[in-house]
């Protein structure tokens, strides 16, 4: 027995000394040469990549992993061919379930902050594959709809990381099983990759014949057809920036182009009504952001999946999106999005994205209304309510205690890669924002903002532009929503006092407590005899605030939040007045 326990002390020194730190490098660039075989659903790469190491040791082993189903065949520095092992490695963050992973031995060992450029090829196959899904229980006939991404003959779509690895990635494994791995892998991929260049010309040659069918992959990119005796070359150049919210994808099929600037509008044949649909919800979208957030310049693109129950896919400016449906009201909507991340370019996903989300609150808004707008925002609720809540606990046990919450107890909105937060808690946060400074001063700050490259870099830089325009201190409210995570708030009634003045005019002073730890400027309206009146009051964290309130009759009830501030609990939002 002491003979085993002593191997174990041996083997466990051993795997210490040999732990392999896969996330070490972080890939600053890629340049790629992709040639697909639809008919044999092959794709070949060829190309260069830099490997930076971000790691505090210097690194001589590197990890790159891509899809299973494609296969390692050279990698080389320098013009030299370099020592490397391939091996499977399971991770979810590809759809087969799997990575091809080489290991590979640089010829030197690269510093921290230095990088290597390495020239690589690898090849192989992408099949529709549900695998990762399939194995956690999913039936296959519902598991197809989101796991889409394949070569074929009749229609290509590939995202990359956190869908399929089409191009070299280093991850540590992620799990679907296990909580939130899979989605913590593919953030920290994200945040890793954030500026990261990426440009690919994506090929194929085909026999000339029928109409060739249309590449899409960077809204704008150039696309060329070569033709040389009866065969064609048909390819486009690629390009993406912002990795942190845009995902390298390509499509190929068959779409019939109905585009009118800015808008790349690729339908496939028998989604005619659908396209039309887009066509015409497109004027009154444009005149709608420009208003907003000034003229959308940079192309968009809408391209249609085949399947009508596939789940939309956003990259950037790219739009996947089935259009079997006539749909007007999502169609304006999903252009209003785009037409906002055509108009606003910035490095910041919680504003990139988060304003883009707001403002298709703000068009339903201007169709149907703020409760249609309310009850729409209301469906973003859901997806970071139960992290809050979690957030909230943590911050609830480590009062008495001078700890501040730990950090992996909540995203900060400002620094996050979590799509929840940076898409659903942001739509919310710009929605407060605009109830607070007003349409006006909003609108001017968004005029004034420089997202591009590195202007957008000034941790208060957001903060400051509203408070110029709004004329009102808001630093509280980024402190609680942008710059930290603290939870939610939750409000309610604490105590009312109904009075009248001599003259018998009635008045109500109105307590209302937030038991959370973010503060908010909550809307409660106060319904009396004959009518109701809304007003609005800012209550921070953990404390009270009281106003008085005119009414023109006796209240009988006070509610508190028309949904327009997500709260942990809605429940104690409703206040029945007794008669005195
Ligand atoms: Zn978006």
């Amino acid at each position: 027995m002491k003979f085993f326990w002593v191997f174990c002390v041996l083997c466990s020194f051993a795997s210490a000394a040999w732990a392999l730190e896969r996330e070490a490098f972080t890939i600053a660039k890629y340049d790629l040469e992709i040639r697909l075989e639809p008919e044999q659903q092959r794709l070949g790469a060829r190309g260069k990549i830099m490997l930076r190491n971000d790691s505090a040791h210097p690194q001589k082993i590197a990890a790159l992993q891509i899809s299973s189903s494609l296969n390692w065949r050279s990698i080389r520095v320098d013009g030299k061919a370099v020592q490397f092992v391939s091996q499977p490695y399971t991770s979810d963050i590809d759809h087969t379930g799997a990575l091809s992973e080489a290991i590979v031995t640089l010829p030197v060992e690269i510093k921290p902050k230095d990088s290597v450029e390495l020239e690589i090829g690898y090849e192989g196959v992408i099949p529709l594959d549900t695998t990762r899904l399939t194995r956690v229980g999913i039936p296959e006939g519902i598991a197809k709809h989101t796991s889409w991404d394949q070569i074929s003959p009749s229609f290509t779509a590939v995202r990359g990381a956190g869908y399929v690895a089409w191009y070299p990635i280093t991850t540590e494994s992620a799990d679907f099983s296990e909580g939130n791995s899979l989605f913590e892998v593919v953030d920290r991929w994200k945040a890793r990759e954030a500026r990261s260049e990426f440009k690919a010309r994506v090929a194929m040659s085909r026999e000339g014949g029928e109409a060739p069918p249309v590449t899409i992959c960077s809204p704008g990119s150039d696309r060329a057809i070569q033709q040389s005796g009866r065969s064609q070359l048909i390819s486009a150049e690629c390009s993406w920036t912002r990795l942190g919210t845009a995902t390298p994808t390509f499509a190929i099929a068959g779409y019939v182009s109905g585009s009118k600037l800015p808008l790349i509008l690729l339908s496939l044949p028998g989604h005619e009504a659908g396209a039309v649909t887009y066509s015409n919800a497109l004027d009154p979208a444009m005149k709608f952001v420009s208003g907003w957030f000034g003229q959308p310049s940079a192309p968009i693109a809408i391209a249609d999946l085949a399947d009508p129950n596939s789940a939309p896919f956003e990259s950037g400016t790219l739009l996947m999106a089935s259009m079997a449906a006539e749909d007007s009201k999502l169609a304006g909507i999903n252009l209003v999005h785009e037409l906002v991340h055509s108009a606003l370019p910035s490095s910041r996903p919680w504003v990139y994205e988060g304003l883009a989300h707001f403002a298709e609150a703000m068009y339903r808004q201007e169709q149907g209304g703020r409760q249609a707008a309310l009850d729409f925002l209301g469906l973003h609720r859901a997806a970071f309510l139960d992290s809050e809540k979690e957030v909230s606990a943590a911050l609830q046990k480590n009062v008495g205690q001078k700890v501040v919450a730990e950090k992996s107890a909540g995203q900060p909105l400002a620094v996050t890669f979590d799509e929840t937060y940076y898409r659903s808690k942001a739509a919310y946060v710009w929605w407060m924002l605009r109830d607070m400074a007003g349409d006006d001063a909003l609108k001017e700050a968004i005029r004034k903002y420089r997202g591009e490259d590195d202007n957008d870099k000034a941790p208060k830089y957001v903060e400051l532009l509203i408070e110029a325009a709004a004329k009102r201190d808001l630093s509280w409210f980024f402190d609680d929503w942008v710059y930290q995570d603290r939870g939610l708030p939750d409000f309610h009634v604490q105590s009312v006092h109904p009075w009248k003045t001599e003259k018998g005019v009635q008045f109500i002073t109105v307590t209302l407590e937030n038991l959370g730890n973010a503060g908010a400027e909550v809307p409660f309206t106060i319904f009396f005899e004959g009518g109701e009146i809304t007003k609005r009051i800012e209550v921070r964290a953990k404390t009270t605030a009281t106003t008085r309130v005119e009414l023109p009759g006796t209240a009988s009830k006070i509610v508190v939040n028309d949904g327009s501030v997500p709260e942990s609990d809605l429940t104690n939002n409703v206040f029945k007045i007794s008669a005195p």
